[in-house]
């Protein structure tokens, strides 16, 4: 029987729509063929421009059809010279973060061997690991909130035991899932900062903990520098990472640079009930209405949804057709012939997206 899922849809600002129209082009198209799912696209106006234009960034309503839907796409929201009157950027993806209590920010990190990037692998060897950044408290705790005087500023770091017991659970889930699937050895490393901050301490004790009702997973931990050292060593040997907060923010961009670039690096916001679908890069309003913007990160942010649906639902034909995409956006970037300009190529954002979508339907 077919399973008609609602997705609400941020187009976003900047280059948002031009990413995210092929991206729906593809995510049909695959609807279409399946007799297993059907996904139905509701829009969400929000964002930078919606502000300029009526005065709201995130209207209740849009809201509304964030929470009844069963998975969120979003492309990029927030253009620098449209701010708040108090001068803040415009950026509804926090505030849904905060809202949907999306705890778990997801960052796969892939190199397939062969693909070119910044690292020259050893034969063999490939990256495929992901950085799980928790994204609702750590040192974003006080964000907008850090008293500052005339001679010192503070802000607050806060490590929750129900949050980090939610993340952990998921961490190793995630772990265990990527084993079943031959994607991983089943391991979870801890990464943190507990030989200098009680905070963390407290942090490593409850992984610990969680590590404890995984016998058949592994489970070990790496300060956060040497993890930033090991990524660029030997990041082939991490299979599932989970950090605080800011940690994650750091992480996860050196994480994109190992794929060679933002517009190759797609995410998740994941909480208990609701998940956003988001590549990590911004609006790049530098670029925007030319066709040069990288859809890619995008559509792989698309596959993720297919992926967490399935799982969540227990449709595998979803979560194939999540992998299908993967790694039709894979083979594109292998064959190099229809990559946009930031990651070496000359192809326009709908020459790169027409690759993908021939590479899943006519190859
Ligand atoms: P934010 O703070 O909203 O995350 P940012 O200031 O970090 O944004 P981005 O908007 O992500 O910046 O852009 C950073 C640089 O990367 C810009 O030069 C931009 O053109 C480039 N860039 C980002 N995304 C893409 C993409 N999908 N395709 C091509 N170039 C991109």
């Amino acid at each position: 029987m077919t399973k008609t899922f609602s997705i609400a849809v941020f187009h976003g600002d900047g280059i948002g729509p031009e990413i995210m129209a092929p991206t729906l082009e593809i995510l049909q198209r695959m609807s279409d063929a399946s007799t297993a799912y059907a996904l139905r696209f509701e829009d969400a106006p929000a964002g930078a421009a919606h502000y300029a234009r009526t005065g709201e960034s995130l209207p209740e309503t849009s809201m509304e059809t964030a929470r009844n839907a069963d998975a969120i796409l979003l492309s990029a929201m927030g253009l620098p010279d449209v701010r708040y009157a108090d001068g803040t950027e415009i950026s509804p993806q926090i505030d849904l973060r905060k809202a949907l209590k999306l705890f778990a920010g997801v960052r796969p990190v892939r190199v397939k061997a062969g693909q070119k990037g910044p690292l020259t692998l050893p034969p063999g060897r490939e990256i495929d690991f992901v950085l799980i950044r928790e994204s609702t408290e750590g040192l974003f705790h006080t964000q907008g909130r850090g008293e500052v005087s005339e001679n010192e500023a503070r802000e607050t770091l806060l490590v929750t035991r129900e949050v980090s017991e939610k993340l952990f659970a998921f961490a190793f889930a995630l772990a265990r899932t990527r084993k079943e699937t031959g994607r991983g050895p089943g391991r979870v490393t801890c990464v943190d900062k507990a030989n200098v901050f009680r905070a963390f301490a407290f942090f490593r004790k409850l992984f610990d903990a969680e590590a404890s009702r995984h016998p058949d997973l592994a489970a070990d931990h790496v300060y956060v520098d040497a993890t930033a050292l090991w990524m660029v060593q030997k990041p082939w040997d991490f299979d599932v990472l989970v950090t605080e907060n800011m940690f994650g923010d750091i992480l996860s961009d050196l994480g994109a640079g190992l794929m060679g670039g933002l517009g190759l690096a797609p995410s998740a916001d994941i909480g208990l009930e609701h998940a956003v679908f988001q590549p990590c890069h911004g609006s790049a309003p530098d670029i925007a209405g030319q066709g040069l913007a990288n859809p890619l990160a995008m559509i792989l942010s698309g596959a993720m949804m297919l992926d967490w649906l399935g799982i969540k639902h227990d449709i595998p034909a979803m979560t194939r057709d999540g992998t299908r995409l993967r790694e039709a956006v894979e083979d594109v970037v292998a064959r190099g012939d229809a990559t946009t300009r930031d990651i070496g190529g000359t192809a326009s954002t709908d020459t790169a997206a027409r690759a993908v979508l021939d590479t899943m339907f006519v190859a």
